[in-house]
């Protein structure tokens, strides 16, 4: 049987955080789906084209592949329609952990054929979170530590 992971997150951008996390996806399943959430009322720094380009971009310079799609749904149901057995998440630190705790609990309750698989947070990547990156790139900040070479030259022609 094919094993089909679904990542879900904003990616708003994609940080090497994220694209640790995805390598280590490949490690265990056969494809992955990275799921962009997308709400009305909230207005990203990045549309979902941008972001799914640079996901897909990022992961075929790493040797891999992925489909990116967009969901306004329960993630249990856009993974389910996706054909997913499992979600993936990745782990920074113990705040992290509660919150992804609570999440599996409700996401295993309210599917329970799907399993809820979190990746570490590399150590080189922990600290990074998109929010950040987003704060410190409109400020003029320097963010080539935090994302892969194209994301950061998205992120310098919009704020230049
Ligand atoms: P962020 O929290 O950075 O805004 P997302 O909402 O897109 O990012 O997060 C999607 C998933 O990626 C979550 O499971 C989150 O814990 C994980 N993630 C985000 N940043 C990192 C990182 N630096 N290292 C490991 N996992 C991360």
């Amino acid at each position: 049987m094919k094993r089909i992971a679904y990542y879900p997150g904003s990616f708003d951008p994609l940080t090497f955080g994220h694209l640790d996390i995805l390598r280590q996806a490949f490690g265990v399943a056969d494809e992955v789906i990275v799921g962009i959430g997308v709400h009305a009322g909230k207005t990203p720094m990045l549309d979902f084209e941008e972001r799914a380009q640079l996901i897909t971009q990022a992961v075929k310079e790493m040797g891999g592949q992925v489909r990116v799609e967009s969901f306004d749904n329960l993630v249990v149901d856009a993974a389910r329609d996706a054909g997913a057995t499992v979600l993936v998440r990745g782990v920074r630190d113990g705040s992290d952990l509660d919150y992804e705790l609570q999440m599996a609990g409700m996401n295993g309750a309210m599917a329970p054929q799907l399993g809820t698989i979190f990746f570490a947070a590399n150590p080189k990547y922990r600290a990074i979170t998109a929010t950040l990156v987003r704060q410190i790139a409109s400020m003029g900040g320097d963010v080539s530590s935090f994302v892969p070479k194209p994301v950061l030259a998205l992120l310098n022609k919009k704020f230049e």
